[in-house]
């Protein structure tokens, strides 16, 4: 080794021994990075403060001058020092304990779509390179993040000009997925061709069905051109390429041109220029927002079907002084009748003030799911706290539930007295459970063949019945009584409530056909045997339909207000409880009707309560004076079973009434007939 060479190792030392001087004081700075990610989130400040920024690099400018280093070289060092402690301080701020640098990412197409541009800049400004996992639709997006093959899923969900993707609202009332941020993406179309192709030679032109609504001026202005339908704005410009045939033309991005080495024929072809496509961001689970940070929350929710219902939910933003700041309307799928409202609104749905506002908000609603709490980029002061008011009972209603429970049970809550003072009146048809008039429900045990259940209907229609009821799956002692008809079954009780203008109730059995019941059944059964599967109450608590919830046979009542939170818990509102006799040492009827469930439910709870006797009595003889009882002491609904020939039924024939001993129990207790 000559000197030389020993200098030179000598000096590579020094070096080495100054980079890791250097390595760890940006160690160090990146510490003091995330301290103040922390006093910035206490202090409710943004994570960017692009002035002290620009003073920074000033500043190290100068002070290079000093060391006569390079001032090229100090704003590249520093920009790139700077942005990294932005990156770091937003995921300290929002990401948690965020490890790696890039993200796998769900979106509908191939890269260098609109959504893989968009999830690009919302977490490039995050930090985060993004991994695109492709997806052909936005349902199977979805599906990659719940099967875990992606962190997240970014899909668009509006436009300025082509209006709501109505998919995507659809499948995030669906998914389990929360929504964990959005980003309004600017949409740049442009007309791209092969090298060398004139706007004036093409005679086609591949489009997104979106892009055809976005650009249909110029499309309409273009002569002797084809528009062809493409399911991907991407993929139609690498389609041109493919083709290599001059007289086809895609509309793309400019990104898209410069990856499949396509030329812009046309820069502006959208019917605005200033088009903004709105995605939103999904992920497994919420991403909790630091205090601090202004955030934005979406819900979906369901109100009543009468006027002044959605007045009378919005109210509750206008008193907890929250900003609303979006509202959409979308019919529910299957059930297109019915309209679903989507909110966005300034909050935190962990936040307190926010989180009772969306208690309030139960108070008022049918459904409701919190579809996810995400940072927003407007500043606003948080909302103050609301208050909550209880109104004594009036007339009979004070006679039969004489005293309102409103202190806190522990097992229960959002059914309590106490979250809300007011009867829950459950809407099905036109019935409505909760208020003074009795709602009388009637119809076989089971389903058995369609002469059987339409000749029940009618009976239930013209004594002034207002639900039909009818089993379809029937949760049977032994397994060799007949089950049901299942859903063959189901659709002879629609077709029959159809025909005579009533809704139909019927027992789900199992979380996976809850799905296929809510698309028929007005009202979905949880049966006694039922009453405390917890899966099957939380799918039933995921739908839109009413719940009637049955009472366990050897239950209490705070096991039933238990179970009923749990369908609460999931965002559904509207459960109805039914007594339906227990278990006691007695043995002269099949269970013993506990008559004093209602008024011990009504003081409890807000929930409608109605009573079943042929359950409890099991003969029938019995139902007509337990149905009277029932009536007195302050129920809101009768359910009873019904058969034109009770004799022969395949299921509770000796407790079924016959059609002409309904129509004298309906006299009996004063339900005016059918007009
Ligand atoms: C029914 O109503 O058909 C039924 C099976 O009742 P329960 O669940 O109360 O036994
Ligand atoms: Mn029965």
């Amino acid at each position: 080794m000559t000197d030389n060479d020993r200098d030179i190792t000598q000096i590579r030392s020094d070096i080495d021994r100054v980079d890791a001087e250097i390595m760890r004081l940006l160690a160090e700075r990146r510490g003091h990075s995330v301290r103040i990610a922390h006093e910035k989130g206490r202090a409710r400040r943004p994570s960017r403060d692009q002035i002290r920024e620009e003073d920074l690099i000033a500043d190290r400018i100068t002070v290079g001058h000093d060391h006569d280093l390079d001032s090229g070289l100090i704003v590249k060092l520093w920009r790139a020092i700077v942005n990294d402690s932005v990156r770091v301080q937003q995921e300290a701020l929002g990401r948690g304990e965020a490890d790696a640098d890039t993200i796998t990412v769900a979106i509908q197409g191939i890269e260098g779509s609109y959504s893989h541009l968009a999830s690009q800049q919302f977490f490039g400004a995050r930090g985060l390179e993004v991994e695109a996992v492709q997806a052909p639709t936005f349902a199977k997006a979805f599906e990659a993040v719940r099967a875990g093959a992606a962190e997240a899923a970014v899909l668009p969900i509006e436009n300025t000009t082509s209006g709501a993707i109505s998919e995507v609202y659809d499948l995030l009332l669906d998914s389990p997925l929360a929504l964990v941020g959005d980003i309004k993406f600017r949409v740049r179309h442009r007309l791209l061709g092969l090298e060398g192709a004139s706007l004036s030679g093409i005679r086609k032109v591949y489009c997104h069905p979106q892009a055809i609504a976005q650009c249909s001026e110029f499309l309409a202005s273009l002569r002797d051109c084809e528009v062809v339908h493409f399911s991907d704005t991407a993929l139609s410009g690498k389609q041109i390429t493919d083709l290599g045939d001059p007289s086809v033309a895609a509309i793309a991005s400019e990104d898209a041109a410069r990856m499949f080495g396509l030329s812009v024929l046309k820069a502006q072809v959208a019917n605005r220029a200033e088009n903004y496509t709105r995605f939103v961001v999904v992920a497994a689970k919420p991403i909790p927002i630091p205090e601090g940070v202004p955030a934005k929350t979406s819900v979906v929710m369901g109100v009543g079907n009468h006027p002044g219902a959605l007045m009378d939910a919005l109210s509750v933003f206008n008193e907890s002084e929250i900003q609303l700041v979006k509202l959409e309307s979308r019919p529910i799928p299957h059930n297109p009748q019915e309209e679903l409202f989507y909110l966005d609104f300034e909050g935190d749905a962990a936040d307190p003030a926010t989180a009772s506002a969306l208690d309030e908000l139960t108070r008022h609603v049918r459904f409701l799911k919190v579809l996810g709490s995400y940072p927003s980029r407007d500043l606003r002061e948080a909302p103050s706290a609301d208050r909550a008011t209880a109104t004594a009972p009036t007339g009979r209603e004070k006679l039969i539930a004489p005293k309102h429970r409103t202190d806190s049970p522990s097992g229960y809550r959002l059914g309590s007295r106490g979250h809300k003072a007011a009867n829950t009146v459950v809407e099905a048809g036109a019935a409505r459970l909760g208020e003074d008039d009795l709602v009388m429900m009637a119809g076989p045990c089971a389903v058995e063949t369609w002469d059987q259940v339409l000749d029940a209907a009618r009976a239930v229609r013209d004594a002034g019945g207002a639900v039909l009821r009818g089993g379809c799956f029937k949760p049977r002692t032994s397994p060799y009584s007949f089950q049901g008809l299942g859903f063959e079954g189901l659709d002879m009780l629609a077709e029959a409530g159809k025909t005579f203008g009533l809704p139909i109730v019927t027992e789900v059995l199992s979380p996976e056909d809850v799905e296929g019941v809510a698309r028929k059944a007005d009202v979905l059964q949880i049966g006694a045997r039922n009453m405390q599967n917890f899966t099957l109450l939380s799918a039933v608590g995921r739908t839109h339909r009413p719940v009637l919830l049955k009472r366990g046979m050897s239950s209490s009542l705070d096991e039933l207000l238990q179970a009923a939170e749990y369908i609460l818990h999931e965002g559904n509102q509207q459960v109805i409880l039914c007594e339906r006799g227990i278990r006691t040492f007695e043995t002269s009827t099949r269970n013993t009707l506990d008559l004093s469930a209602v008024p011990v439910l009504r003081s409890r709870t807000h929930l409608p309560v109605i009573v079943d006797p042929s359950h409890a009595a099991g003969q029938r003889d019995l139902v007509a004076p337990l149905a009277l009882a029932a009536q007195a002491i302050g129920a809101h609904g009768i359910m009873v079973e019904i058969h034109p020939d009770p004799d022969n039924a395949l299921s509770d024939g000796p407790q079924s009434l016959t059609l002409e001993q309904f129509s004298e129990l309906t006299a009996a207790l004063g339900i005016p007939r059918a007009r």
